[in-house]
């Protein structure tokens, strides 16, 4: 029988939301004034200065709009250089800067679906801290 699932843990709080049934999204912020859906999270819009802003959850799934390989270890969340590390346009809106995983790096372009995806980096015995990341979508 399987063991029963640990619970997740963010490593960073609020950037990261963990539902109860163990899905999992980012979490953003959306501008009641100009629209801009923005990630991390902010007490105000960057885009144009508004204060007029509310949490959103945002979509798992994007698309690679720019990345680079890095040839140094990433702390505990990618020990192991080569990685990808891109730059993600969500469906419905928000950039999310973070590591490419389940392919090769060399295998990452531009215009390729991601969707998110969770890395356990501590376990413990009754639960585990976990970091966001985006893997490839197979298709
Ligand atoms: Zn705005």
């Amino acid at each position: 029988m399987a063991e029963p699932a640990k619970q997740r843990v963010p490593l960073v709080e609020g950037r990261l939301k963990i539902l109860p049934d163990g899905k999992a999204h980012l979490v953003g912020i959306k501008c009641a004034k100009c629209s801009e859906i923005v990630f991390p999270k902010s007490f105000f819009c960057p885009a144009c200065g508004a204060e007029d802003v509310e949490e959103v959850a945002l979509s798992t799934r994007g698309k690679v709009w720019t990345y680079t390989i890095v040839h140094v270890g990433y702390g505990s969340i990618i020990q192991t250089p080569p990685y990808a590390t891109a730059f993600v346009e969500l469906e419905g809106g928000g950039y999310v800067h973070t590591p490419v995983v389940g392919c090769d790096p060399e295998e990452v372009s531009i215009g390729m679906d991601v969707e998110l995806e969770l890395i356990t980096t501590e376990e413990r015995d009754d639960d585990e801290t976990v970091v966001y990341a985006f893997k490839r979508v197979s298709t």
